[in-house]
């Protein structure tokens, strides 16, 4: 069997297309135009790519983008007080802050700053909670991505057994927390569990999101099985550097049934989600119907 290759490029590509469209109508039909702020703290190389590209799509879709960049020694009281601006500004309606920041400061408490209707990330405890108990959330935004591939590729995800290789907050938990939401019957698995192929080889829905560079081989999974991959490695193959994810590609896409490839499968469609989240929001905040399909 040779796996369907999931493409989450072109799958992005349509979910921009959509929060495109609809932007264009809140701007015509409202007068509102949509806007993300990115706070960036300090000059990592890899964060400033990132908040480059979020600002590029943002813009892109006919969103405002709007980004701070803060010095690496910025006091926890500056920095809140900047969010506390952003939270109280009708023009932004998502708000994100690039991680990791310096050690001095605190990820969890600076997420705590964010308003909850403006946390686009979906990683306020509130929204968190809101999706735990089966409401109405925003929704952190790579678990997002893959609920997404899932139900264009398999339609119903109902009464599938599926495994969720990794508990983090911001993609295991969320994303077991969206599978149970459609139906899933889900395990979660993480570095103490014991027989991890055993495991894994039930699931009709494999997600990996570990880290650790092609750790699931293609025996693990069972004949015909969806495979999404979450990881994203940096390795050094034959003396070239290659962007590697958490299964063994070549060896999984020969049982599984559909696959998405590193790059292109999960991670394009995490930007895709952060500007879906961001209309979510712009429309949840002026009482404004949601689009279809952009949300969980
Ligand atoms: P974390 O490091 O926060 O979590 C990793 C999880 O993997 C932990 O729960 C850990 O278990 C588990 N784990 C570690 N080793 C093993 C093992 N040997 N067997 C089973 N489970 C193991 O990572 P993230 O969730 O933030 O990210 C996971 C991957 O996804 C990374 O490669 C990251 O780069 C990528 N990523 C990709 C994104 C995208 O846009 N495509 C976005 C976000 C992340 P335990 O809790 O027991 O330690």
């Amino acid at each position: 069997m040779t796996a369907t290759v999931i493409d989450g490029k072109a799958f992005a590509a349509t979910v921009r297309e959509k929060v495109g469209a609809h932007v264009t109508r809140l701007k015509e039909e409202h007068g509102i135009t949509p806007g993300l702020a990115v706070v960036l703290v300090g000059e990592d190389p890899a964060s400033e790519v990132y908040v480059r590209n979020k600002g590029k799509q943002t813009l892109e879709v006919g969103m405002n983008s709007f980004e701070h960049k803060l010095d690496a020694d910025v006091s926890k009281e500056e920095l809140y007080a900047l969010i506390a601006k952003l939270n109280a500004d009708p023009a932004v309606h998502g708000i994100l802050c690039q991680f990791p920041v310096p050690a001095h400061l605190s990820e969890q408490d600076i997420v705590a700053q964010i308003d909850p209707a403006k946390d686009v990330d979906g990683l306020h405890v509130l929204n968190a909670g809101l999706l735990a108990s089966g409401q109405r959330a925003l929704v952190s935004c790579t678990p997002l991505g893959c609920l997404m591939l899932l139900r264009d590729h398999l339609g119903s995800l109902s009464g599938l057994n599926a495994v969720v290789i990794g508990r983090s907050n911001l993609v295991g938990k969320p994303l077991a927390q969206l599978l149970l939401g459609d139906s899933c019957t889900v395990t979660i698995a993480h570095s103490r569990t014991k027989d991890l192929q055993g495991v894994v080889s039930q699931a009709d829905i494999v997600v990996a999101a570990v880290g650790r560079p092609e750790m699931v081989p293609g025996d693990w999974i069972k004949k015909g099985a969806t495979v999404i991959d979450v990881g994203i490695n940096r390795i050094e193959r034959d003396g070239k550097k290659k962007l590697v994810g958490d299964v063994d590609y070549a060896s999984c896409a020969q049982v599984a049934g559909a696959i998405t490839p590193v790059p292109g499968g999960v991670g394009p469609m995490t930007i895709a989600c952060l500007l879906a989240n961001t209309i979510t929001a712009c429309c949840r905040a002026n009482g404004l119907q949601e689009p279809d399909g952009l949300t969980a």
